[in-house]
C-alpha cells in the first residue's frame, strides 16, 4: 500500500503488510518528500500522512530505504517520532541520512541498520535481499521480499547503466536468478513511461562535456543536482582534461562529497577547492561546479548571477553548463536564472541544445527488459503521476505481465492468494513540514496563507460600551490591502457600516461578544469585497469597557 508516490513524483512512502487479517507485521519502504508549487504558497516541504501505520506502530518492524534521494528518505526526520523503528539502509545511504539527522537533533534516538549491498537479511517474518542497480546517485538498491506467499520485487529508483562511472554496474545475474526463482509481484519506477529507447550511460557524457569546456576561454561552471556523485566525478575528469582545477560552491554538494568519500566514493580524486581558493586561479584554469540547477534562489548559481556570491564571479566571456534535466514546475525559475546570467554576458548551456544530461530512471526498453528479466506475476506501477501509471500498466501487459493493478495513494492490494486486488481504500493526507509542525494541506494553517496572499488581512478592534454602542474609532490593521493613508479614512467607512449593521441587532445580541464580531467581520468583509474587490482575512476584536 502506497502513502505516498503514486500521485504525484516524489514523498514515496510504501507499505508491506504480512499476515493474517488485522495482524500484520508491517514494513515501511522509503520515506520521501517531496515540494510545495504555486497551488501551495508558503509551503516547501511535503511530506506524506503517516497516520495509518502510526496507529499500528506496534506491529511496524522497519523502514527499509532503497537510496538516499529526498524524495525516498527526506521525510524520515519529520516522521520517524511518530513510528519509532530501526531504519535499514545501504552504507552511503546511512551516511547521508545520520548528516540529515545531526542537523534535527534526532540522530542519538534512532537505530540506523547499515546493511552491505547485496545483503541479505531479516526483519521479523520479511526475509530480505538488495540488488544492486544502476542510478544518479550512489547505492540504488532493488528490495526483494521473499515471503511464504512468493516474493515481491520493489525496484526503487533506477536505470540499466553499463558504465555508472561511480559504484557497480546493474546486478543482471541476480535479476535472471531471481526472474528463474519466480516473482510474485513488482512494484516499479515509472517515470520515465513516456521516454521511448534507453536512457543512456552516464559515460556517455565525457566526451561531449570535455569538447564544450575545451571551447570556453573564460571561467566555466558547471551546475547539475548535489547528489548525482557520477556527474560529479565526469564534470572533474572533464575539467582535468582540460587542465582545470574543480571547486565545489554550495553546501549540498559539500554534504555530498563528504559523505561519499566517507564510503568509498570519489576517493581516486584529489579533495576539491574550496570557492576562496580558487580566486587567484586564472580564469581559463578553473572550473566550478555549482548547486542551483533548478534556478533555487539560495543555491551557488543563483548568488553568481546575480552578483551576490563572495567568492565567484562570472561575466562576460565565461561559461555556464547546467548538466541536469528541468524538474517540471521549474521551467520559470530556471529561465529566470538563464535570462541573468546571459544578461552578464555569460554563455549558456543546456540539455536543449547539447548533451550533457542522462537521465538515472528507465526509458521504456530498460523496463521491457526488466519484465523480461524478472517475469513477474502482476506488475504494479509506482512512483508516477496517474498518468505515468496508466502507461506502465500498459506497457507491463505489453511484456506479457499477467496482472497489473493501477494503484494511487491508499490503495491497499492483497497480493499472494487469488488475484491481486485492491481491497481497501484508506485515508491519505499530506503535511506541511515547517520546523517541528506538521500542518495539514487541507487544514487552516496552510489554507489561511493562499487566503492571506492573494486577498491581504484586515484586524479590526472595536470598543464597546456595555450596551455595545461603539466608543470612539475602531483600531483598523491591515496588510497587503490598502496604503496607510487610505486606512485612516477607510476605518471611517467601515465603522459606519458597523453601526449600521448594529442596528438590525437586539439589546440582547448586541451584549453577546459572539454575535457582535460575527456581524462585524461580515460587515468589513461585504464592504471590501466592493470597494477593493477582495476577500481578505478579516478578524475582529472587541474590548468592553
Ligand atoms: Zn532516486
Ligand atoms: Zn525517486
Amino acid at each position: 500500500m502506497p502513502l505516498g508516490g503514486t500521485e504525484e513524483i516524489g514523498m514515496n512512502f510504501n507499505l508491506y503488510g504480512l499476515g493474517a487479517p488485522e495482524k500484520h507485521d508491517w514494513l515501511i519502504i522509503d520515506m520521501g518528500i517531496t515540494f510545495g508549487d504555486d497551488s501551495t504558497p508558503g509551503v516547501e516541504v511535503i511530506v506524506p500522512d503517516p497516520s495509518f501505520i502510526a496507529e499500528k506502530r506496534e506491529k511496524l518492524l522497519g523502514i527499509i530505504l532503497t537510496h538516499g534521494h529526498e524524495d525516498h528518505l527526506g521525510a524520515v526526520p519529520y516522521l520517524w517520532d511518530r513510528l519509532r523503528c530501526p531504519i535499514y539502509a545501504t552504507p552511503f545511504t546511512a551516511e547521508l541520512l545520520r548528516g540529515k539527522l545531526k542537523v534535527n537533533g534526532h540522530l542519538s534516538e534512532i537505530e540506523i541498520v547499515e546493511v552491505p549491498l547485496r545483503g541479505h537479511f531479516t526483519v521479523g517474518p520479511f526475509s530480505l535481499e538488495l540488488i544492486t542497480l544502476t542510478h544518479s546517485m550512489p547505492e540504488p538498491n532493488a528490495i526483494v521480499i521473499r515471503t511464504p506467499l512468493g516474493s515481491i520485487f520493489h525496484t526503487g529508483d533506477w536505470k540499466f547503466d553499463p558504465e555508472p562511472v561511480v559504484g557497480d554496474i546493474s546486478d543482471e545475474a541476480a535479476l535472471a536468478a531471481l526472474g528463474d526463482e519466480g516473482v510474485l509481484a513488482c512494484i516499479g519506477d515509472s517515470t520515465n513511461i513516456f521516454v521511448d529507447g534507453n536512457s543512456g550511460s552516464e559515460s556517455s557524457l565525457l566526451e561531449n562535456m570535455t569538447k564544450l569546456i575545451g571551447k570556453s576561454t573564460g571561467k566555466v561552471a558547471v551546475t547539475c543536482f548535489a547528489s548525482n556523485v557520477a556527474r560529479i566525478k565526469t564534470i572533474f575528469n572533464a575539467a582535468t582534461a582540460n587542465d582545470r582545477a574543480v571547486a565545489l560552491v554550495g553546501r549540498s554538494l559539500w554534504r555530498i562529497n563528504s559523505a561519499a568519500r566517507n564510503t568509498g566514493y570519489l576517493v581516486d580524486l584529489p579533495p576539491f577547492l574550496e570557492a576562496g581558493e580558487a580566486k587567484n586561479i586564472p580564469s581559463n584554469e578553473i572550473l566550478y561546479i555549482c548547486t542551483g540547477s533548478q534556478g533555487e534562489a539560495r543555491a551557488a548559481l543563483s548568488s553568481i548571477a546575480s552578483g551576490n556570491n563572495r567568492e565567484v564571479t562570472f561575466g562576460q566571456g565565461d561559461t555556464v553548463i547546467f548538466s541536469s534535466r528541468i524538474i517540471p514546475g521549474n521551467e520559470l525559475s530556471i529561465g529566470r536564472l538563464q535570462n541573468k546570467l546571459i544578461q552578464i554576458g555569460v554563455d549558456v548551456i543546456s540539455e536543449h541544445n547539447e548533451y550533457i544530461h542522462v537521465s538515472g530512471h528507465p526509458a521504456r526498453e530498460e523496463l521491457i527488459k526488466m519484465y523480461q528479466l524478472i517475469r513477474p506475476q502482476i506488475a504494479i506501477p509506482v512512483h508516477g503521476e496517474p498518468r505515468h501509471l496508466v502507461k506502465h500498466v500498459a506497457l507491463a501487459k505489453d511484456c506479457q505481465v499477467p496482472e497489473t493493478v493501477l494503484v494511487k495513494n491508499g490503495s491497499m492490494v492483497k497480493l499472494g492468494s487469488g488475484p491481486a486486488t485492491i481491497i481497501d481504500e484508506v485515508s491519505v493526507g499530506r503535511f506541511s513540514a515547517e520546523g517541528t509542525r506538521l500542518h495539514r494541506l487541507t487544514g487552516k494553517v496552510v489554507k489561511d496563507r493562499s487566503r492571506i496572499i492573494y486577498n491581504g488581512v484586515v484586524v479590526l478592534t472595536l470598543i464597546l460600551d456595555k450596551k455595545g454602542g461603539i466608543v470612539g474609532l475602531p483600531k483598523l490593521t491591515t496588510h497587503a490591502l490598502m496604503d496607510d493613508d487610505e486606512v485612516t479614512y477607510m476605518v471611517e467607512i467601515l465603522t459606519d457600516k458597523i453601526k449600521e449593521a448594529f442596528k438590525g441587532l437586539s439589546p440582547e445580541k448586541l451584549q453577546d461578544d459572539d454575535v457582535v464580531q460575527e456581524t462585524a467581520r461580515i460587515t468589513v468583509r461585504k464592504s471590501l469585497r466592493e470597494t477593493h474587490a477582495k476577500r481578505p482575512l478579516v478578524t475582529i476584536h472587541v474590548v468592553r469597557i
